[in-house]
């Protein structure tokens, strides 16, 4: 076992959090404020190949481990939040879903833009009585012959206004139940398709989360991504690899909270020394630190085996589930060693703890994971 990184993986995790620093950090507040979406960040993100990371080069990506990507989601995520679940999305659901079950067509027209940021992807599976249950799709799409006909309503989507390609899961054959799912890709601007509202959210507010509704869109049959009835397999283990993404994201609010109060703790000071000689303030740092590391390897750990080419559904969802905690119990502490200080705006921890508790819930809630978890263990 080596813990060692490469030259390779280092120069990707130093290039994330320089352009954290310097293009993420200033207005991070102000969007959050304003919830504001980061378009001029993501199209830098494109161009600097954050948002096609894993993919191959020929379809424009950047090659890399998944590794590499779980260390630059930590360092976006330590800063800005709605980011790095921009570059999550993109990354592992929408490239990866695309590159490893698409058409050499589909991967020419829709990859080859996806992953430098000329367009931004969705993965559209949540819909208002669908959330973990997502076989009861509500959303059909009934064959034609040479296209689908596409009726329903997606919910929470993330990049909901600000994609134009959008994956969409709707059922073909209720009576084949979840094996009826197809999995189908959708154009903004395709007549019948419509954006709803705009989510006013707890947390990662700079992220634009919305409902899509379909009335009628006639979805060329060339836009099914895999063979008919594919769908609910296709979101399934699209959404394995996205766990690597949203437990990094969770990783990276827990660390960005723990530097912030870290060097806090060595600032300010009460009783007359600095907070951290206080054996209280030592220990919420000594807990963090240990969490923080667990919560490390285990990303590591899946993303290793899925470079592997291993099977890493446990090892996922055992990452989002103990970095998603941790994230949540980081800031809670986070926030109380700043004090009073930490209630406030300026000072980043309470938006850390706000864009915290969503890593608990989406792509698979913490109870869901377990669910994954355990069917693992008992197999
Ligand atoms: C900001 C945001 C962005 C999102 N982005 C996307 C996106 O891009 N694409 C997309 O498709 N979806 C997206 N989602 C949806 C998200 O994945 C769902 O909200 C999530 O899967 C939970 O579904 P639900 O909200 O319907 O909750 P429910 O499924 O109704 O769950 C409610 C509660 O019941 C629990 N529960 C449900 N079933 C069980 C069970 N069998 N055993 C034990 N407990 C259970 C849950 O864990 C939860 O605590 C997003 C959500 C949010 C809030």
């Amino acid at each position: 076992m080596n813990f060692e990184f490469t030259e390779e993986q280092l120069a990707v995790q130093a290039a994330a959090r320089d352009f954290a620093q310097t293009e993420l950090l200033p207005g991070v507040i102000e969007r959050d404020n304003k919830q504001e979406f980061p378009t001029e960040q993501i199209k830098k993100m494109g161009e600097l190949g954050f948002l096609g990371m894993m993919t191959d080069p020929k379809y424009n990506g950047g090659g890399m481990d998944a590794v590499s990507y779980v260390l630059a989601m930590e360092e976006i995520s330590k800063i800005d939040a709605s980011s790095s679940v921009v570059m999550s999305v993109n990354n592992s659901l929408v490239c990866a879903g695309l590159e490893k079950h698409g058409t050499e067509e589909q991967k020419q027209k829709y990859l080859t833009k996806l992953t430098t940021g000329e367009q931004i992807g969705a993965f559209c599976l949540s819909e208002p009585e669908a959330g973990s249950d997502a076989t009861s799709q509500r959303t059909t799409a009934v064959d034609m012959g040479d296209h689908y006909l596409l009726n329903g309503t997606k919910n929470w989507i993330t990049n909901g206004n600000s994609a134009s390609v959008y994956i969409v899961m709707a059922q073909t054959n209720p009576e084949k139940r979840h094996k009826g799912i197809n999995a189908l890709i959708i154009e903004k601007g395709m007549d019948g398709f419509v954006v709803g509202k705009k989510e006013d959210k707890l947390g990662i507010r700079g992220s634009d989360t919305h409902s899509l509704m379909f009335t009628d869109v006639k979805v060329p049959k060339e836009n099914r991504i895999g063979a008919e009835g594919f769908g609910f397999s296709f979101a399934m283990g699209t959404l394995n690899g996205g766990r690597i993404g949203i437990a990094s994201q969770a990783l990276g609010i827990a660390s960005g909270a723990y530097e912030l109060a870290l060097k806090y703790s060595k600032e300010r000071k009460a009783f007359g020394k600095e907070i951290c000689q206080h054996q209280a303030i030592q220990f919420k740092l000594a807990d963090m630190a240990t969490n923080i590391d667990a919560a490390r390897l285990l990303c590591l750990q899946a993303a290793v085996m899925k470079d592997q080419g291993k099977d890493f559904a446990k090892e996922g969802a055992m990452a989002k589930l103990f970095a998603s905690q941790t994230a949540m119990d980081t800031t809670v502490e986070a926030v109380q060693i700043h004090g009073g200080y930490g209630f406030v705006k300026e000072y980043h921890v309470e938006r850390l703890m706000r864009d915290a508790k969503i890593t608990q819930i989406y792509e698979g809630t913490s109870e869901i994971q377990k669910i994954v978890i355990s069917r693992e263990v008992l197999k």
